[in-house]
């Protein structure tokens, strides 16, 4: 097989991509937004979690490194980036794997979102995390914080909080009771000897008979958080962190100056149904104080990209020519009713903020064996060669990256980090990174 491939994105599931189709012989070309490859592996992970990062990035420069990989990083690929869909094709690519990740706020639309005190967990992730087009926001964070939503990200918020800003009180509202939580005793414990366990029992009693209704009990739940606290220290920040349950914000309340002060919620019941257990408000109403609140209610995908979305992610077909385990990987036009033939989609492109590094490989192992099996049915053998590929590539005003730029940004953050004793330094902006490599090139040559 000569194939040539261009795979959009190379977060893990554009790494994992490539690194499959590589390895069956076909040639991989990787265009990636950021400079850097890695995607939320390198700006989503808690920076704290030293080991798995550093796990991460070796499989990741081995890919990368790969004879029939090429990396093109600070390159945009979409309706409103540098290259188009269309010049992809007509540059030789056969198929296209848009793993573009979902990495856009999303919102539920509630009077009261634009208020002061109001953000999105994914900015302040991308805040503290040095991703370069969101480093500079500014946050005000106050003492008393409701955080929307009861998933990881909720936690990586906590323990953020907790480690550098040393708030009061955090509350995580869940709309649905304590099985529905997603989160993992891990990520619990950096955050766990913080748990007021007391209002939180309280919090379940209250939930208990709407739960019972369902036959959902709260045991695992609690042996959860005592395994996680046995693990954790002391809460050194003085912080509590408490947990409602069966609650929907509704309104966002703010005080003279624009700032948020309260926040209205409508209390669920929980009914079930197709086997799923749903909340439904009960027109009943709460309200509390907040001075902050921080939604963390997962992402969505980029509708500039230019592909369909349906419930914030690219669509994909109802009727796919080549399902793997029973899976759609190819992107869909709903207007036209008809299958975008050559563009695959995986990872949290193709399911936004669905599970963890292990589940976006697993998707694009699933969605490269896709575009293996439609490779195979193109009739004439192609010839086109990587270089020849991208000499018929648009001239971006850009300044791509590519594998022996990485090698010098790879070498000079390790050497600053050793310099300075730290883990991992970073550098915060594109301009920073592109002006250290220029500088170390012409030192070298
Ligand atoms: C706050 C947070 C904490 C997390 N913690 C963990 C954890 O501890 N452990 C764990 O296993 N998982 C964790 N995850 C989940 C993990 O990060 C995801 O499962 C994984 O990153 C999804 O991979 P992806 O490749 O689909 O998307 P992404 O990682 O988002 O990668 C998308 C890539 O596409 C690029 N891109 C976007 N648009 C374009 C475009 N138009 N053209 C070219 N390139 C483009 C981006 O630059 C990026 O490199 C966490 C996620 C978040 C949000």
């Amino acid at each position: 097989m000569n194939y040539l491939v261009a795979v959009i994105g190379a977060g893990p599931a554009g790494l994992y991509a490539a690194q499959y189709l590589a390895r069956q012989g076909v040639q991989v070309v990787l265009f990636n937004r950021d400079i850097k490859p890695g995607g939320l592996a390198e700006y989503g992970i808690f920076p704290d979690k030293h080991k798995m990062r550093t796990g991460l990035m070796a499989q990741f420069k081995r890919i990368i490194r790969m004879p029939s990989v090429r990396y093109l990083g600070n390159v945009t690929v979409g309706q409103s980036g540098q290259i188009k869909f269309d010049q992809l094709r007509r540059a030789g690519f056969q198929a296209i794997m848009v793993t573009t990740g979902a990495q856009e706020n999303n919102w539920l639309g509630l009077p009261g979102e634009d208020l002061d005190g109001v953000y999105h967990a994914n900015d302040i992730v991308f805040q503290y995390n040095q991703l370069p087009e969101r480093v500079d926001q500014q946050f005000d964070f106050g003492n008393e914080i409701a955080v929307i939503g009861v998933g990881n990200v909720m936690l990586d918020i906590v323990h953020y909080l907790k480690r550098d800003q040393h708030p009061g009180e955090m509350t995580a509202y869940a709309r649905r009771g304590p099985g529905a939580v997603k989160f993992d005793t891990q990520t619990l414990e950096p955050v766990a000897g913080c748990l007021d366990l007391t209002a939180i029992k309280s919090a379940v009693d209250e939930a208990a008979p709407t739960l019972k209704s369902v036959g959902e009990d709260a045991t695992d739940f609690f042996l959860m958080l005592a395994e996680a606290r046995e693990k954790s220290q002391d809460c050194a920040s003085g912080m509590t962190f408490r947990m409602r349950f069966l609650r929907s914000p509704r309104r966002l309340i703010g005080d003279e100056i624009g700032r948020v002060r309260a926040i209205e919620f409508e209390i669920n019941e929980l009914v079930q149904k197709d086997g799923f257990i749903l909340a439904r408000g009960t027109g009943q109403y709460e309200t509390v104080s907040a001075d902050t609140i921080i939604f963390s209610i997962g992402s969505q995908v980029d509708p500039g990209l230019g592909l369909p979305v349906a419930q914030g992610n690219y669509l994909t077909s109802p009727e796919p020519r080549f399902p793997i385990d029973g899976i759609s990987y190819e992107v869909y036009n709903p207007d036209l009713c008809v299958n975008c033939d050559d563009i695959f989609v995986c990872g949290w492109a193709r399911l936004a903020s669905e599970g963890i590094v292990g589940l976006a490989r697993k998707d694009a192992e699933r969605g490269a064996r896709a575009i293996l099996d439609y490779l195979e049915t193109l009739m004439s053998k192609p010839q086109t060669e990587i270089e020849d590929a991208l000499g018929r590539l648009p001239e971006i005003d850009k300044r791509m990256v590519d594998l022996p730029d990485l090698e010098i940004l790879w070498a000079l953050e390790n050497k600053i980090a050793l310099e300075k004793g730290l883990p991992e330094f970073k550098f915060s902006s594109n301009e920073a990174m592109l002006e250290a490599i220029e500088k170390e090139s012409i030192r070298k040559y």
